[in-house]
């Protein structure tokens, strides 16, 4: 009898990923055990397909990657930033000859806790929460209890990827460093594509330096950045990129915080969005029946209710508490 897909696909793994790389037939296993008879998909295949078929993950299209209410159709939102980071990351791990499902698994649910209009919304939850708010922490928590009873169910690698998605992390496994690598050569870039779009800054203002050695063009600076972590880390123990282009990668970034993340005209909008969100979170503590059934009781509740809403959500939620409506009603 033919091997299941399966079992194929654990063989290729056992015998031409990297000594180094997650093994799926390996995974330390699951938060619940569970009978496990897939005879197509390994568990980090599974895995992916759980975050891929959530309803937090389909919210993602709705909550702002950067910029509030963007009007035009060709802005990121957090859905697209999610598969533009899953797609470099699976091209990292591929040619590493890592696990590309644990990395795809591990940035489709990067961002999954992420609350609505962007790092604004962050702020305000950090601001009123107890003990403080960490998108990544949500993230986690997303898939170990909010997303339907008894959470998705996770292998311990997908959710320390998930977890561990921080400047200050300490991922176990190199796929997840992928990821976070990954998160950060697509947000610069595809931040300044939106820039550009917006007309925040203009090519001519890029830093020299870096556009030099990275390229003109947002898909040769993604490829310039690829190969320089393919570079780093080929045959070695670890998942980084060469020195001078993750220098220039932060000149980037920097410049990003100067001139794009912080005081341009549509970042102005986020004073509005943080105000929005800080009445409705207020709104809700002090009427805990509004929540949905079964939410967590206290702030915790109004916690998981708020970060999880898309930006339209969040307004149109904002409208019916606190503007007045039309009367007589049309309709
Ligand atoms: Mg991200």
């Amino acid at each position: 009898m033919d091997a299941t897909p399966r079992a194929f696909t654990e063989e290729r793994e056992r015998r031409d990923l990297r000594p180094w790389a997650a093994r799926s037939a390996e995974t330390r296993g699951r938060v619940r055990p569970e009978d496990d008879r897939d005879e197509v998909r390994t568990a980090f295949q599974r895995d992916r397909d759980r975050i891929i078929h959530s309803k937090a993950f389909r919210r993602l299209k709705d909550k702002t990657q950067v910029f509030i209410a963007a009007e035009g159709d060709h802005y990121r939102t957090r859905l697209t930033h999610t598969l533009e980071v899953a797609q470099i990351a699976r091209t990292l791990a591929r040619a590493l000859r890592l696990n590309e499902d644990l990395a795809e698994a591990i940035a489709l649910a990067h961002d999954i806790g992420h609350t609505p209009f962007g790092h604004a919304g962050e702020r305000v939850l950090d601001e009123l929460v107890p003990g403080g708010f960490h998108h990544y922490e949500q993230s986690l928590r997303v898939c170990d209890v909010l997303e339907r009873p008894g959470g998705l169910n996770l292998t311990q690698e997908v959710r320390d990827g998930i977890v561990s998605h921080t400047a200050s992390g300490h991922p176990g496994t190199l796929e997840a460093r992928l990821v976070h690598l990954a998160d950060r050569i697509a947000y610069v870039n595809h931040d300044i594509d939106d820039a550009l779009r917006a007309r925040i800054i203009t090519q001519d203002e890029l830093p020299k330096g870096p556009i030099r050695l990275l390229g003109e063009r947002h898909s040769q600076r993604i490829h310039q950045l690829v190969r320089a972590v393919i570079a780093a880390s080929e045959g070695e123990v670890q998942a980084q990129m060469r020195e001078r282009e993750a220098d220039a990668l932060e000149e980037l970034r920097q410049f990003l915080f100067d001139r794009v993340y912080f005081g341009s005209p549509p970042k102005r909008e986020e004073k509005k969005a943080e105000g929005l969100l800080r009445q409705l979170y207020l709104y809700y503590r002090d009427h805990p029946e509004l929540l949905p059934e079964h939410s967590a009781p206290g702030d915790e509740g109004v916690r998981d209710y708020c970060a999880g809403m898309t930006d339209h959500f969040a307004i149109s939620q904002y409208a019916r508490y606190f503007l007045p409506t039309p009367w007589p009603p049309e309709d």
